[in-house]
């Protein structure tokens, strides 16, 4: 899988000895740019999960030899094995893939490839991670056309069974974006490291995450985009410092340095480069000192600053020399000859050109050869070599146009890149909006439906309620008209009632002519008998009454509390007879209503006074007026007696009459 070492790896690459310029002149460009020495596999994409590969694995970087060493004493008996297990073969496979990335930091490229490919027959599964990784160092170790676009077929399919958004499919992503950056399309390359970059953007600290940053800091560097790339550049200089990843950390600033140089902005590009050099010494990395001292002494160039440069382009120079690390030996020696031509000494600068030109570019980067050419021909003019001067002015000259033409399609095309990814992410964030929209509608709708339906439901009980209020209220109505028409004690209607339904009686006798008595009945003494037996005694007698008299009378008979120990007695359609039989009856039964010892001696007696109602001559009151008057007889003459109203007898109130009667 793509790591930071294997980035930084591919920005060292000596790609001009590998020939073939054109197609890739300006990935080249940007290679050279980025220059530098592969570094620990800080990050790595997708991980192993065998403890002893991880460990292998973090070593590549640090020192590739041993590493082959060690991951070829493991591969030996593995190999030899006849029938061998899953479990072995998986292990195999994941040291195949440590081989090929330490024949890859040793840019051996077709044993990296042979292993990648070895690997390859025993992991064949595409979502085993051991088999992606493979796939992985097989396109990083491909540099040709044809075996690029073949490793781009692979990863495609590959990326063709993961679910999208997976690690394994970002990692993928991570290596195609690598591909189409070797392939010269930072345009494609942009697309997919940008959806990588996004992909893992919820996980900003995740290794994927870092990688595609700097992958896509380099490419948007290439593009122009400076402001994008130092932005891209600043999460993996934080990434770095948060996971104490010394030299991801060191190459982060080299890298973020180059952009600084690019920008014209050389004495923060130097700062970047010094941070860069101070960690590579700590590291005690060789390499990595060389490169920050070669980007310093261009810096310083810039700058004027020619024997600081000098020290810084010589030093780099012997270390580039002792690595056998050609193109960077003739970029430090152009660059030795630019301070030669900077400090007065044409010739020395011509001689030391003329060298870098023995291949007239061919092992030179496209830019740098158009670079070479120019300063070539400044020595020649310096020189008076005028001829010489301006032949070398027109190869420059087109040399530069080329390479320009070549950078500017290059970032066209970036652009239009750019273009279609913010596009494509634009689209998808209108998608969004729209499927958001459309589930806040939905939830809406929901809540609306569920708001009706809470008022419905509502509005049922509030109905419910009503009813059962109203129904609760006609009850209470009853039981207050019962209340308030009943009499509490006896449970008799109350004087009230009483007179409604005497009234009602009367109404009715009148209408059918029929006959009625009325009666008023009294308790005889009673105060007597709340006295000696208490009020209590005097309520219980009253009681007793009512009962006797529901007991005496007919359910047409109407017995109603008149007052006190006074009760009011209507028995519509009843001859005077019938009725004095029913009160004899009655009579009988008070007789029987028991008191307590202290009424030894006494009985419970009524006296009654009845009034006979005749045709529309008697209205309620005249009626209870001549039955009081028969009462009041009744009580004259000794009590416990029943009287008929004498008809002809009136009173005109029950006040006069009670007066009278006391
Ligand atoms: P008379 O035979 O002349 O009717 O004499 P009386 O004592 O029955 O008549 P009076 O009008 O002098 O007294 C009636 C008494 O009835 C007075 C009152 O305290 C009593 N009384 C009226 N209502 C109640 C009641 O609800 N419970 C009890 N225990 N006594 C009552
Ligand atoms: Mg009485
Ligand atoms: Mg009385």
């Amino acid at each position: 899988m793509v790591t930071v070492a294997m980035i930084h790896r591919q920005s060292v690459r000596q790609q001009a000895a590998r020939g073939g310029w054109g197609a890739r002149a300006a990935a080249l460009a940007l290679t050279l740019v980025c220059a530098w020495l592969p570094g620990h596999a800080d990050a790595n994409c997708l991980g192993n999960p065998d403890a002893q590969i991880r460990q292998l694995l973090a070593m590549v970087s640090q020192n590739a030899t041993r590493v082959l060493a060690q991951t070829h004493a493991l591969i030996e008996p593995l190999e030899a094995q006849a029938p061998r297990s899953p479990a072995d073969a998986s292990r195999l496979a994941s040291l195949y893939a440590v081989e090929a990335q330490a024949y890859g930091i040793l840019e051996l490229d077709l044993q990296a490839r042979a292993a990648a490919r070895a690997g390859l027959k025993l992991a064949t599964d595409v979502h085993d991670p051991v088999h992606l990784d493979l796939l992985s160092a097989y396109a990083e170790n491909t540099y040709d056309a044809a075996g690029l676009a073949r490793a781009l077929a692979e990863i495609d399919a590959a990326r063709f069974a993961q679910p999208a958004g997976s690690p394994a499919d970002t990692c993928l992503l991570i290596t195609r974006g690598l591909i189409q950056y070797r392939q010269d399309r930072s345009d494609l390359a942009i697309v997919s490291l940008m959806q990588a970059y996004r992909a893992t953007a919820a996980n900003a600290a995740s290794e994927p995450h870092v990688i595609a940053a700097t992958l896509l800091s380099i490419v948007m560097r290439g593009t122009g985009d400076y402001a994008q790339a130092l932005s891209l550049n600043q999460e993996a200089i934080d990434w770095a410092t948060n996971n104490d990843a010394t030299l991801s950390l060191s190459v982060a600033r080299f890298l973020r340095g180059q952009i600084y140089k690019l920008m014209g902005n050389y004495g923060q590009a130097i700062e970047e480069f010094t941070a860069a050099r101070k960690l590579s010494v700590s590291l005690d990395d060789q390499q990595g000192v060389a490169y920050a001292d070669l980007r310093m002494c261009d810096a310083h160039i810039e700058l004027g600053a020619f024997a600081q440069a000098a020290r810084e382009c010589a030093a780099a120079r012997k270390s580039f020399v002792a690595g056998h690390a050609n193109d960077s030996v003739k970029e430090a020696a152009t660059l030795l000859a630019r301070i030669d031509l900077g400090q007065g000494r044409p010739a020395q600068a011509l001689a030391t050109l003329n060298a870098v030109l023995d291949r007239h570019g061919a092992d030179l980067q496209p830019r740098l050869v158009a670079a070479v050419y120019e300063w070539r021909s400044r020595a020649n003019a310096a020189l008076g070599n005028y001829a010489a001067a301006y032949e070398d002015l027109r190869e420059y000259q087109r040399r530069y146009a080329a390479a320009n033409d070549v950078e500017r399609t290059r970032q066209e095309s970036a652009m239009r890149a750019r273009f279609d990814t913010d596009r494509e992410v634009e689209r998808n964030a209108s998608l969004k909006r729209e499927l958001a929209q459309s589930q806040e509608r939905a939830q809406r709708q929901a809540q609306q439906l569920r708001w009706n339906a809470i008022a419905v439901l509502s509005g049922v009980l509030v109905i419910a309620l009503l009813i059962y209020f109203l129904l609760a209220n006609r009850k209470y109505r009853k039981e207050l008209l019962r209340l308030a028409s009943v009499d509490a004690l006896t449970g008799l209607p109350n004087r009230r009632r009483t007179a409604e339904l005497a009234t009602a009686a009367l109404a009715e006798a009148a209408q059918s002519k029929t006959s009625l008595i009325l009666a008023l009945i009294d308790l005889d003494h009673f105060k007597v008998v709340n006295d000696r037996c208490g009020h209590a005694t005097g309520d219980y007698v009253l009681q007793e009454f009512a009962r006797a008299g529901r007991e005496a009378l007919r359910p047409g008979d109407v017995l109603g509390r008149w007052g006190g120990e006074e009760f009011l007695l209507v028995m519509p359609q009843t001859e005077l007879s019938l009725a004095l039989a029913n009160l004899e009856r009655l009579r009988t039964l008070v007789l029987g209503i028991r008191l307590p010892p202290t009424g030894v001696g006494m009985r419970v007696t009524v006296s009654a006074g009845v009034a006979r109602y005749e045709d529309a001559v008697a209205s309620l009151d005249e009626l209870i007026a001549r039955a009081d008057a028969a009462l009041y007889t009744a009580k004259n003459e000794g009590r416990d007696l029943v009287r008929v109203a004498d008809e002809r007898t009136q009173f005109t109130s029950t006040g006069i009459r009670r007066a009278m009667r006391r």
